[in-house]
């Protein structure tokens, strides 16, 4: 037995200790529960490669000796994780065009990891829908999923009842042996630290910064989210997701199969086993657990990499805008209006998140916004992509609309130096300039794109995501420039874009639980999900409940088989 499986019993047996006290019983035999974990940013691809090499090597064994089985996934436009987040969990189709981006009706940028903009996000978009996390938890996800738990609840601490503080206590006991965990584990990495300086004395300080970065994401954060969500599944949470951040930090900093990136898997992978086992000890609980990805990403080089230095939310500007109408920038249109909106209950997660989201902000990528605006027109660059707005109009303008106003702007651009394809709306889908053509796309002609086997799918996700109202006038991709892939901020693994190591994910499923098939949206994953909790109410409503409850499966599933 492990110390983690020894701090884990004491603990579970400090929630008997509670049950009793409240008299409650166990939770029902017969209901069904999910975990979610989610590799973050882990393209099928890099899952083969990392499978084929050993670098994950329980996730091999769950596959080849426990009956889990490997579906396809395709996740739509952008490939990123507020997108995939917000149709996964709520079912709804988002407004959501990357990772930062501008909002016309609050005339405010939303960047996900400011404080408070996923909860304003989520409270409009997923107002009056049913989370697939209700009454469960969420760990390292953007939005809630309507969870109660979001991490260790503060409620939990402020009602000191002999209950509250049992459970408190609990709570207490696995968060004292993380911090204890991760105290030995940051002491390893920091004398291995100390053991290379010794060797390169001219370490850079990057090697500081991944240092930093990686003991905050890799231990501390890995450790308190597996053992809060062991804690979760010996409790008999209904539904858990748990998203791992360690690949999708390591990626961009280092490439999607590079040796730090390669590394983070193997502990990810030891993350899933320590779940898996705890389910396996609740058998009762009858945990069904699934591995996903909600992206992948694309190796890439930075825009500054190859132009000096230059920014592209800058060089627009000053190269292909009308010089002579340029006056002084105007102040970045951060209005109070959001003040009002925000939503109260959901501040745990949003301060979480945004540690989490600043832990990669703060070292990995520039501090000040990568967003520049002028004479009414406002540029972000939010990864491999970057939208143009024209300010002074309510809704998005089409590329008729914007010609008038630039006459060859789009083209120009999609000719320029780091650009892949520029996207723009029509009255009849959208449209894409590919250096520096124009093809009006649709799935039975995808013009560029007519060499990928997907090329159908990926006419449909541009579709999808120029249908968004908040995606730019024009939106510029650095993926499939003419030197490779490009990233318009500082990294070396990016994703938001339609290659196919970004698009392509993957979802590993007991084989008892049969999935939507294919799946080509996050969007079908919530179909299943909330199946859960609509079972559960059954359940507690109507006497046949519980042979609803089997339903879930092509097959009854009961719990996880040794
Ligand atoms: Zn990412």
């Amino acid at each position: 037995m492990s110390l983690d499986e020894v701090f884990l019993s004491l603990q579970h047996a400090i929630d008997r200790l509670v049950r009793r006290l409240r008299r409650g019983a166990t939770p029902p035999r017969t209901e069904r529960r999910f975990l979610v974990i989610q590799v973050d940013g882990l393209s099928r691809a890099v899952l083969e490669h990392a499978l084929a090499a050993r670098r994950m090597p329980f996730l091999r064994r769950l596959l080849e000796r426990h009956r889990y089985q490997l579906q396809p996934m395709v996740v739509g436009l952008p490939t990123s994780t507020p997108a995939f987040q917000l149709a996964a969990m709520y079912g709804v189709r988002p407004d959501i065009p990357g990772f930062h981006y501008y909002h016309r009706g609050w005339r405010m940028d939303i960047h996900f990891p400011r404080r408070g903009h996923a909860a304003l996000v989520e409270a409009e978009q997923a107002a009056g829908r049913c989370g697939i996390l209700s009454g469960g938890s969420a760990y390292g996800c953007v939005f809630t999923g309507g969870a109660e738990n979001n991490f260790f609840s503060l409620a939990m601490l402020t009602q000191p009842t002999g209950r509250g503080v049992a459970c408190a206590l609990s709570a207490f006991v696995v968060l004292v042996w993380a911090v204890a965990k991760s105290v030995g584990q940051t002491l390893v990495e920091l004398a291995r630290a100390m053991l290379r300086l010794a060797a390169h004395p001219m370490a850079s300080s990057r090697g500081w910064r991944w240092l930093t970065i990686k003991i905050g994401m890799s231990v501390w954060v890995r450790n308190l989210f597996t053992l809060a969500v062991s804690r979760d599944l010996y409790a008999g949470s209904p539904a858990v997701y748990v998203n791992y951040l360690d690949y999708d930090v390591a990626a961009h900093a280092f490439g999607p199969r590079s040796g730090p990136a390669l590394r983070a898997l193997r502990h990810v992978d030891g993350a899933i086993r320590q779940l898996w086992r705890v389910a396996r000890r609740v058998p009762g609980h009858r945990y069904d657990i699934y591995i996903i990805a909600d992206h992948g990403q694309a190796s890439c080089t930075p825009y500054r990499d190859l132009t000096e230095g230059q920014r592209l939310e800058r060089w627009i500007f000053d190269t292909l805008l009308d010089a002579s109408r340029a006056g002084t920038p105007q102040a970045r249109p951060q209005s109070g209006l959001a003040g009002g909106m925000r939503a109260r209950r959901r501040e745990v997660t949003g301060l979480f998140q945004h540690f989490l989201n600043y832990l990669e902000e703060d070292f990995l990528r520039r501090s000040d916004p990568e967003a520049h605006q002028q004479d009414g027109v406002r540029v972000i660059a939010a990864g491999p992509n970057a939208f143009l707005y024209v300010l002074d109009v309510t809704a998005p303008l089409d590329a008729d609309a914007l010609e008038h106003r630039f006459p060859g702007l789009a083209e120009a651009l999609a000719r320029s130096r780091g650009v892949g394809f520029v996207l723009a709306r029509s009255a009849n889908g959208p449209l894409c300039f590919w250096r520096g053509k124009r093809y009006h796309l649709r799935e039975s002609d995808p013009g560029p794109f007519a060499g990928r086997a997907d090329a159908a799918l990926v006419v449909r996700a541009i579709a999808d995501l120029m249908m968004m109202p908040s995606a730019g006038d024009l939106v510029i991709y650095g993926i499939d420039a003419p030197t490779g892939h490009v990233s318009f901020i500082p990294e070396r693994g990016a994703h938001a874009g339609p290659s196919p190591e970004e698009m392509h994910t993957f979802i590993v499923h007991p084989a008892e639980v049969s999935l939507p098939s294919p799946i080509r949206h996050p969007i079908q994953l919530y179909d299943h999900f909330i199946r859960y909790q609509q079972l559960s109410e059954e359940r507690h409503d109507v006497p046949g409940g519980v042979q609803a409850a089997e339903s879930i499966g092509a097959t009854a599933y009961d719990g996880p088989k040794p």
